[in-house]
């Protein structure tokens, strides 16, 4: 059974591999995200666990921002979309994450991983925007990954942060309110200590 600190060391330490993973994976392929696009977290409906936000949720709180948070996130109307993003301010389509080092698991999993097909193969999920405008690499991205070369795969990464807190990594909310949940568990726990 994890401490509250155990568990977001552990979910710390499985997206440090993963971004090493990704780092290996768009080295082989050369896939890459155009500087300030962002398109993917503009989407409204993006879900993602509670556990993968306790590290974001530990940083408010180490800089004193946890309250401000919880605040905005508790809005009613609030948008949809990621507080996290900030728009681009002539292009409201494009922007950037504002808490990329402690984003989501799948913040990190979109544009350089996997599922695993009917069949048991992996293959390779990435956005329109690569297989548009990169499609040399996105071919030999998709290419590595039906030979069997490595790529981080969703499903195995899903597991390791169940392993750490089954209840936590698999309900799956909006995201704002993955992160206000979140949130509340760090505040709580900060609380009563
Ligand atoms: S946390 Fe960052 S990377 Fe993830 S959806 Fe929000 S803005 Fe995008």
């Amino acid at each position: 059974m994890y401490t509250l600190p155990e568990k977001i060391a552990a979910v710390s330490e499985v997206f440090s591999k993963l971004d090493q993973e990704i780092a290996k994976f768009q080295s082989v392929s050369g896939m890459d995200c155009f500087f300030g696009c962002g398109l993917c977290c503009t989407k409204p409906d993006i879900e993602a666990s509670i556990l993968e936000f306790l590290p974001l949720a530990q940083q408010h709180y180490d800089e004193d921002n946890a309250e401000s948070m919880y605040e905005l996130l508790q809005q009613d109307g609030l948008d949809p979309v990621c507080v996290n993003f900030k728009k681009h301010s002539t292009h409201q389509d494009r922007g950037l994450c504002t808490q990329y080092t402690n984003r989501g698991l799948i913040c990190r999993l979109f544009g350089y991983s996997a599922r695993i097909d009917k069949y048991g193969n992996n293959e390779l999920v990435t956005c329109a925007r690569i297989k548009n405008e990169s499609p040399k690499a996105y071919k030999k991205g998709a290419k590595h990954v039906s030979d069997g070369g490595e790529v981080p795969v969703m499903s195995h990464y899903y597991r390791q942060l169940q392993a750490i807190d089954f209840e936590l990594a698999n309900q799956r909310l909006p995201i704002n309110q993955a992160m206000l949940e979140a949130l509340k568990i760090v505040m709580a726990y900060q609380a009563y200590r």
